[in-house]
């Protein structure tokens, strides 16, 4: 069977030991990432700099701009520093303590314990609920709440080091959205030209407004990616995928919050969701995680990324796989492999794609009908902050690709992260017809078109009197 020429599923790679040298940058670009991840949880402000801009150097080398997300930690619940890993056992009692500023904490009681960053996890805790240590490696039952601290029994035992990840699953964390190092670490990415920020542990939309009021104070058209990781984002699902420029479905926490079965059923509530009203939305974590240490995938891994390319998530995302990872070039090309067979099928099924209310929209959609009934066809179309491209994404075209000419190298990347879409620049949109010429002629010399060609475009057009006006027109590639 034919390969298609182009994936509509576009690739996340997060940067780590085995990805950031510029010669595997390159390599990584070269084999189709479109997002290159910074994960903020491990990452210093000068290793930030230097790695946005080796980033952009790669990108330069491979001849292909790639969007940098920068993923800021958002309120972690750790454990405090231990000088010697603890061995937890099976009903042994161990006490989650808070330490009020300056209080030494009275440990006469000899039951084991380590100390909390969440001051307010006694109020906001109830005795039953669950506490999850190392990402749900270690489980405990709360027993008891005192003043500083609650008492706990060891469900699943493990060992305890230092500065561990805690989930309080079904418990309502009060903590700030958008913390003192989130701000620092956003500042650094504002000035160092950063495309989309992902905000973890978004509970409500008004975490997300806060993100937005700070990059517009600070002057940055940097896109927001909500990241849904516990109950709190699930409850508020619609209000935040409504003010989210993007969403990301973090299985990672998520799992670990949310019973085991609900995982698929919100995978699929929110790639719905997002659909309905046009909003891209990732599939993140444990996509490839066996190929951490071997080179092929499991079965079921190969299955789950068709999963998210048969539901049409406009990204899939690698984590481990790639920042740690013996293969992460096997990864990418596995990803690719199976984006574009089963968007083969996609197309064949034809779902029935949004219907959408906006006017505008109902231009596109017509323009999305014609193309899918036009064998070969392309979508050409003119985009300056990317709505257009994406309200075009948004309908989902059958077989034709998205391509998207930008006079802005921000839009470029931003677009990056939509399904169906191959952004290309060109520079300085003049006269409409001028213009639609222009990049004719230049996707013909980059061989993405040829004479014969089909193109449904949208454009403005000028009527006589010097008016604007949007059309869908059909065009043969002389
Ligand atoms: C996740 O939890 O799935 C995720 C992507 O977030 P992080 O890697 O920051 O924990």
């Amino acid at each position: 069977m034919l390969t298609p020429p182009f994936r509509r599923t576009k690739i996340i790679a997060t940067l780590g030991p085995a990805t950031e040298s510029e010669e595997m940058l390159v390599k990584l670009i070269t084999a189709g990432v479109d997002v290159v991840r910074l994960n903020m949880a491990h990452a210093k402000h000068d290793w930030t700099r230097m790695i946005i801009r080796r980033i952009r150097a790669a990108a330069t080398k491979a001849g292909r701009e790639v969007a940098i997300m920068m993923d800021i930690k958002g309120p972690e619940i750790r454990t405090g520093d231990l000088t010697v890993p603890i061995e937890l056992k099976v009903g042994e009692i161990f006490d989650f303590t808070v330490k009020p500023d300056g209080d030494e904490r009275d440990r006469s009681e000899e039951i084991r314990s380590v100390d909390v960053n969440y001051r307010n996890l006694v109020n906001d805790i109830k005795v039953g609920d669950t506490v999850l240590v190392d990402n749900g490696l270690i489980r405990l039952e709360v027993l008891e709440k005192r003043d500083t601290h609650i008492r706990c029994r060891v469900l699943t035992p493990g060992q305890l080091t230092s500065r561990r990840h805690i989930n309080l699953p079904g418990v309502h964390v009060n903590l700030p959205s958008f913390t003192e190092k989130d701000r620092g670490d956003t500042h650094v990415g504002i000035e160092e030209g950063i495309d989309f920020v992902a905000l973890s542990f978004v509970r409500e939309a008004n975490d997300i407004l806060q993100l937005r009021a700070f990059l517009k104070e600070h002057h940055s058209r940097a896109r927001i990616v909500a990241k849904i990781e516990d109950q709190s984002a699930i409850d508020n699902l619609d209000e935040i995928i409504r003010a989210t420029d993007v969403l990301m479905v973090a299985r990672g926490d998520l799992g670990i919050e949310v019973p085991l079965q609900e995982l698929p059923v919100i995978q699929r509530r929110a790639v719905r969701t997002c659909l309905a009203i046009g909003r891209p939305v990732i599939i993140a974590t444990h996509m490839l995680e066996s190929m951490i240490n071997q080179p092929m995938p499991t079965r079921a891994e190969i299955t789950d990324v068709a999963n998210a390319v048969y539901e049409q998530a406009d990204c899939v995302m690698l984590s481990g796989e790639t920042t740690v990872g013996k293969y992460p070039l096997e990864c990418v090309s596995a990803l690719d492999l199976i984006a574009r067979r089963i968007e083969d099928e996609v197309a064949n099924d034809f779902p029935e794609p949004a219907v959408f209310l906006d006017e505008r929209m109902k231009l596109r959609r017509s323009a999305v009908v014609m193309a899918n009934e036009l064998p070969n066809s392309f979508l050409l179309t003119f985009t300056r902050r990317g709505i257009n491209a994406a309200g075009l994404a948004a309908h989902r075209p059958a077989r034709a690709p998205i391509l998207a000419v930008t006079d802005s190298m921000e839009t470029l990347r931003h677009l990056r992260m939509v399904r169906s879409i191959e952004p290309y620049y060109l520079a300085s949109f003049g006269d409409p017809e001028k213009t639609i010429n222009r990049a004719i002629e230049s996707l013909q010399k980059l061989g993405r078109i040829k004479a014969g060609d089909k193109l449904v475009i949208i454009s403005d057009v000028l009527t006589q009197s010097n008016r604007r006006i949007e059309s869908i027109q059909l065009r043969t590639v002389e």
